[in-house]
């Protein structure tokens, strides 16, 4: 466990952020290490107990294939199952102007799921299950970081009160780590206070998100149509719910936002493709502006970064999250084999070794994500044609297709084994 000499603890590696990728590297040392973990947290989630049933937290997640292993070998599926989770096996996306489309199914990679939509909620509690129970963790919540000082063998870290003013420094504590993780979110404090630059683009896409109730029974497939002003998606949950998404620009989102719930639900409708059915009523609703981001540098001396305080990409295909999850996953790895070793777990070339695993493949995502934006913008006619028929012959294209779900479910290219 930690060490302390006077107002000062020791930790092997500190953590800013508790949130799903944060937690997700502090279950996965906790799990594969003995080494002592301090999780910094602004905010614990409310509580939600196995078997009781409170309202559903608006953002839900899409998680991969490779995220369900991770949680699998932490031992915090179950409490992911336990609470709220929808299973779905099959992915349709069309083209809202023409008759392309793509099926995706389970089946015709012989899988049982393409994956499962989670609340964000259930997602971070089922990892602070893991947490609590683990002797080497100390998760700190309603904590915030206030400043650093980077020495060569070690930083010294000091944190305060969430609720405490930033001039007041009655309750300031002192860390001190060999490796400081990043998991802060896309507004950082760690990477502000590492100077590490971002590259920055907003999309002229606000997401609206609802949760709404359906006529129909609860479905196992996630529907995706690509208009000219956006995508829009509608992705199951439990019951006769679902999480639909309507992407579009700023002014639209507003506008739609301040309707009352029965003429949101009638827009919707209107709108809405006859293939969905019907929703009956809007649960709740949030909205959000969607920008591109990519950190010049994943790491700092002894710091690294992972999940939205690295990148931050477009929700379209839902892949933000689990792109977070395999940093976590590829650093966890490498920090646990150095430390097996009886090596430094900070040092330059452990962290560029994850740099160079991570921030390749993820700009790949950002770039695919952001063709795929710019493809379904209003364009002319024979580019239009040629957009339809590229769904369409990808959806004919056995090996083509194969591979697209297997990027999607997170189980293609150079996985960490902790992912597998
Ligand atoms: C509309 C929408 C839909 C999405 N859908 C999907 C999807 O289907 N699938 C998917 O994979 N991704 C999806 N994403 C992306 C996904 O939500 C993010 O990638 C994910 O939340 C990133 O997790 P994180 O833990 O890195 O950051 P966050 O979730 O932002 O967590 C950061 C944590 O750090 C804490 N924190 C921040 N600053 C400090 C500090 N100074 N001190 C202490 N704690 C601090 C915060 O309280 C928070 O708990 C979606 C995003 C949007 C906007």
């Amino acid at each position: 466990m930690h060490s302390s000499s006077g107002n000062q603890i020791d930790f092997d590696v500190v953590i800013v952020g508790g949130g799903m990728v944060g937690s997700m590297v502090a279950a996965l040392l906790a799990r594969y290490t003995d080494l002592s973990i301090a999780v910094l947290e602004q905010r614990r989630p409310d509580a939600f107990e196995c078997g009781s049933t409170p309202d559903y937290d608006i953002r839900v997640s899409a998680l991969s294939i490779a995220t369900q292993n991770m949680f699998k070998k932490v031992g915090a599926w179950q409490g992911v199952l336990d609470r709220r989770a929808c299973l779905y096996r099959e992915m349709l996306v069309w083209d809202g102007e023409e008759s392309g489309q793509t099926h995706f199914k389970a089946d015709d990679i012989g899988a049982c799921a393409l994956g499962h939509i989670v609340e964000n909620r259930v997602v971070q509690l089922a990892l602070l299950d893991v947490l609590d129970h683990s002797d080497n963790v100390d998760y700190r919540s309603g904590v915030r970081l206030q400043r650093y000082v980077q020495g060569a063998d070690a930083i010294t870290l000091v944190t305060a009160p969430q609720s405490s003013a930033l001039d007041d420094n009655s309750d300031e504590q002192t860390l001190r780590t060999r490796l400081l993780i990043g998991a802060d979110g896309a507004r950082s404090s760690v990477r502000e206070l590492a100077n590490i630059a971002m590259h920055t683009d907003s999309y002229e896409h606000h997401a609206l998100v609802a949760t709404v109730t359906t006529a129909s029974q609860q479905q196992d497939i996630t529907w995706q149509r690509f208009m000219p002003t956006g995508p829009q998606a509608l992705l199951p949950l439990c019951g006769s719910r679902a999480s639909m998404v309507w992407y579009h620009n700023a002014e639209e989102i507003s506008r739609l936002s301040a309707l009352d719930d029965s003429s949101f639900l009638h827009e919707m409708m209107d709108s809405f493709p006859d293939r969905l059915g019907e929703l009956t009523s809007v649960l709740q609703r949030g909205s959000f502006p969607i920008v591109k981001a990519h950190a010049n540098t994943y790491i700092a001396n002894r710091i690294a970064l992972v999940g939205d305080a690295a990148h931050t990409v477009h929700p379209l295909a839902g892949q933000g999250l689990n792109l977070g999850m395999l940093d976590a996953a590829s650093l966890a790895e490498l920090v646990a084999d150095a430390h097996a070793q009886g090596s430094d777990i900070g040092t330059r070339r452990l962290l560029r070794r994850y740099e160079r695993w991570r921030r390749g493949d993820n700009a790949i995502m950002i770039t695919a994500l952001d063709g795929f934006y710019h493809a379904f913008k209003p364009q002319p006619q024979p580019f239009r044609k040629l957009r339809s028929t590229a769904l369409s012959i990808a959806d004919n294209a056995g090996p083509v297709k194969k591979l697209i779900m297997k990027y999607a479910m997170g189980t293609s290219g150079d996985l960490p084994r902790y992912a597998k």
